[in-house]
């Protein structure tokens, strides 16, 4: 399969044919070789219309997922963001391109690993990434312009309003362990936030101290 048309494919069908607008968005999620962070034997399935296993009963997000929250985020380029959830590295490698520099963190080490790889091999300098319980954030590099999670989670964990820099906004799916909203928090002063609902999602499980029990 030729994976620069089957990605020409996605971005006009799955990112343009579904209302996303941001060009910087489709620019960079039509050149990132999204096929380089799936598993060798799933590669033909890298610009399919749904997300793909990656390995630790984890996935890769559905490109459209990827460029809604990115979207979302409404980036100008100079920002630092916060992910919460590595797991191929895709995200963060999107982000990369759009913000100044981005911190990635992933609970499961081997996934991290994995995510480091493909990120040094497309020269993604801007991205740190650290194997953590992303439920709390990443306090040492805090305030973030941008925090987004790509896990669900059953409420919005402080640490993620307390994270955000004044006018940032926070992209976090809330709910059950099967079915969440989409959620966009934005701080508005040192002590108020409005929240809007974008989207309903299907993510897997935020695990962590303010998240899911791992059981
Ligand atoms: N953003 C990813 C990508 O581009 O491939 C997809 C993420 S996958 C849908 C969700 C990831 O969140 C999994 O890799 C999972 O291990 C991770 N995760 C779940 N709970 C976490 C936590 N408390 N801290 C950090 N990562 C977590």
């Amino acid at each position: 399969m030729d994976m620069s048309i089957a990605r020409r494919r996605m971005v006009e069908k799955q990112l343009i044919g579904r209302g996303i607008t941001d060009a910087k968005v489709i620019e960079v999620m039509s050149r990132i070789p999204r096929h380089l962070f799936i598993p060798e034997a799933l590669r033909d399935q890298a610009y399919g219309d749904y997300p793909v296993p990656i390995g630790e009963k984890q996935t890769i997000s559905q490109a459209f997922t990827v460029a809604f929250m990115t979207q979302s985020l409404e980036l100008d380029g100079d920002e630092k963001i916060l992910e919460v959830g590595t797991g191929s590295g895709y995200q963060a490698a999107v982000l990369s391109q759009l913000a100044d520099k981005v911190y990635t963190v992933e609970r499961i080490a081997s996934l991290a690993r994995q995510a480091r790889r493909v990120l040094d091999q497309l020269a993604c300098r801007n991205v740190n990434l650290k194997v953590s319980d992303g439920t709390l954030g990443w306090e040492n590099e805090a305030p973030f312009d941008g925090i987004l999670v790509t896990a669900g989670a059953p409420a919005i964990p402080d640490e993620y309003r307390c994270q955000l820099s004044i006018g940032g906004r926070l992209i976090i799916p809330v709910g059950g362990r099967e079915q969440q909203d989409m959620i966009r928090v934005t701080r508005l002063s040192e002590s108020d936030y409005r929240e809007e609902k974008l989207l309903d999602c299907r993510f897997v499980p935020l695990i962590g101290s303010q998240g899911w029990d791992g059981r």
